[in-house]
């Protein structure tokens, strides 16, 4: 059986309502634009029914695949499982609550077609998010874009067109921390954009927390820039000719006008700042050291319990990355 032209990545985790209406609405688009195509999802070590509604619909549905994971390892690591185990010659990773547009991959194709390597699919507005959410991502990507030196593109996701040689070129990256967005950037290829206005979830609700984006953004900038570890080295010289200067004023001071005793509180507030100072330094060496110290180990990015759906000559050991 040789390669279909479209592999739809579908990474779920708990989504047993969003599957049915998924593959509603993504069945007419695809049968339109690519028929020749495979669905390959990947159940992220879902607690609820999904397996069993994937497991069902399997049953039915021969152009879809299924890759499961041992546990929950989160959207990046599980994407990564379907991105080594799809065959297609264009990829497209999509969400499963429908708040990506199936309908846009039948532009998507026909821009590949047309020789892109790359088509990403760009949020015109975020309305739909709530105002904490995107406040807090237009800082980010400013944020990001002025440290790391690689173009983090604006309002864009997962979703998107690869072909077959970027999914590769990806799958060289043995980095554990998966920052997705910064990864694409880092790699090139000729790229192009198309607009889409993001819906809202059509069912069940976002499995993201505050404190879950925060890490991706911890690891977005740290993973793709060491400027927070040297800007020390400058504060540092900064704060010791300050340091060193008012050090000369006091001694000129003492020698001209005796000794002078009061400064409790000036001397207490230097303490405490300065030891803030050297606490901060040492969380980022901190995080730094922490990043070292995963990927150093080497372990998989997931480990894939079953798969089904696949020829008998697909690689299983696919999912044990190079080293
Ligand atoms: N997802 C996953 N593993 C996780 C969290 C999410 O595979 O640990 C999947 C989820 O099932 C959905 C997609 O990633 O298909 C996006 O998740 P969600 O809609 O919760 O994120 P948001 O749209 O809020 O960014
Ligand atoms: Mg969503």
């Amino acid at each position: 059986m040789p390669a279909p032209e479209l592999s739809v990545v579908v990474p779920v985790f708990n989504e047993a309502a969003s599957i049915a209406p998924f593959l509603a609405r993504i069945g007419p688009v695809l049968a339109e634009h690519a028929p020749d195509h495979e669905i390959v999802f990947v159940n992220d070590g879902s607690r609820d029914a999904t397996l069993a509604v994937l497991m069902d619909h399997l049953g039915r549905n021969p152009r879809l695949r299924l890759v499961d994971l041992s546990r929950n390892f989160g959207k990046e690591a599980a994407l990564s499982a379907g991105l080594d185990f799809c065959t297609g010659r264009a990829v497209v990773p999509i969400d499963v609550d429908l708040q990506d547009p199936p309908e846009l991959i039948g532009e998507m194709l026909q821009l590949w077609r047309d020789g892109y390597e790359m088509v990403l699919a760009q949020r015109s507005e975020r309305s739909t998010d709530a105002w904490s959410k995107r406040t807090s991502a237009g800082l980010f990507y400013r944020l990001a874009n002025r440290l790391s030196g690689v173009d983090l593109p604006h309002n864009v996701g997962d979703f998107r067109l690869m072909d077959r040689r970027v999914v590769e070129a990806l799958s060289l990256m043995p980095e554990r921390t998966r920052f997705m967005k910064g990864l694409f950037a880092w790699l090139g290829f000729k790229q192009t954009t198309v607009q889409y206005a993001r819906a809202a979830r059509a069912a069940g609700d976002t499995k993201f927390r505050l404190g879950s984006l925060w890490r991706l953004a911890l690891d977005g900038l740290l993973s793709f820039t060491t400027a927070p570890l040297k800007v020390w080295t400058y504060l540092g010289v900064l704060f010791a000719t300050g340091a060193f200067g008012y050090l000369s004023f006091i001694i000129g001071r003492t020698l001209i006008f005796g000794i002078d005793l009061p400064g409790y509180a000036s001397l207490l507030a230097c303490i405490l700042f300065f030891s803030g100072l050297n606490l901060v330094g040492l969380g980022v060496i901190g995080e730094y050291l922490a990043r070292v110290f995963i990927e150093v180990k080497r372990r998989p990015l997931y480990i894939v319990r079953d798969a089904a759906g696949f020829e008998a000559t697909a690689n299983p050991a696919l999912h044990r990355r190079r080293i």
